[in-house]
């Protein structure tokens, strides 16, 4: 396969550890270029200093650190504020005047497009349309990469999601043992990431386990605390247990392939 480019788009540092981090690794050791693009430099995440930009320079350091292990051979952020997220889970109320959220769409897609355009990018990766679990930016992620590979012509766009069945399953499992916290609702899993068989790509991501593993550890300012607040908050972006048990796979929906398409490589020809 000759070096292909492709670009990661993710909200917020640490987003590409959790979701495509072993995607990232292989083509990587595969010999593509792969370049990584975040929205926003997460300065409103949890962690144990004050929100805001000092937290920002931090989460970005943490985001090089991360793009080195993973061998992306460039980084960039748009430079958009991470809008936050209400203690609901819904869009916050007080956020910063350029928040991500407020972006308009046509602006935000060409700025990635011109990242794309001057990469020739072969792949885009986005995330699902319910921006996996809900966070208001994941959903804009979503709209503006799309949007994206259209004004750049992107042939591939991959939606980077999680296969939600077994984690439906898995909580609902731990919910017999486990008192989830009265705000915290199985239910809004149920419609949370991808079903089964929606999901269009598997990647078997096992061999670079130690990567995604280091690049996880990069984020060290989103890892520090116990307490039940950042714990749920944890949880509610990928369950630890369910995380564990699916460290070795990364899926993506793929959604100009025919229903029933099913892909082992993110440049994957079908039929294969
Ligand atoms: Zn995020």
């Amino acid at each position: 396969m000759p070096p292909r480019t492709a670009v990661f788009f993710h909200a917020h540092p640490d987003d590409e550890a959790l979701l495509t981090a072993g995607t990232m690794a292989m083509l990587a050791a595969e010999g593509h270029r792969v370049v990584l693009v975040v929205a926003t430099a997460g300065e409103r995440g949890l962690a144990d200093i004050q929100p805001g930009e000092a937290l920002g320079e931090t989460r970005l350091k943490e985001l090089y650190k991360s793009a080195a292990v993973l061998g992306c051979a460039r980084v960039e952020c748009l430079g958009y504020g991470d809008s936050g997220l209400s203690p609901k889970g819904g869009v916050a109320e007080e956020r910063p005047d350029n928040a991500f959220i407020d972006a308009d769409t046509e602006e935000a897609a060409k700025r990635l497009a011109d990242i794309l355009q001057e990469e020739r990018a072969d792949l885009l990766a986005i995330y699902d349309p319910a921006g996996g679990y809900g966070h208001p930016d994941h959903v804009q992620v979503h709209r503006v990469g799309r949007r994206a590979a259209e004004i750049a012509g992107t042939e591939i766009v991959l939606e980077a999601t999680v296969n939600r069945d077994p984690l439906v399953r898995l909580l609902k499992l731990a919910g017999r043992f486990y008192r989830f916290p009265p705000e915290f609702d199985v239910r809004t899993f149920e419609s949370a990431y991808s079903p089964g068989e929606a999901i269009t790509h598997r990647v078997n991501v096992r061999r670079y386990a130690r990567q995604k593993r280091a690049s996880m550890a990069a984020h060290v300012s989103q890892a520090s605390g116990g307490d039940t607040d950042r714990t749920l908050a944890v949880m509610l972006k990928v369950p630890g247990p369910l995380y564990r048990l699916v460290f070795g796979t990364e899926w993506y929906v793929r959604r100009d392939l025919p229903p029933g398409a099913r892909l082992t490589h993110p440049f994957g020809q079908w039929p294969e």
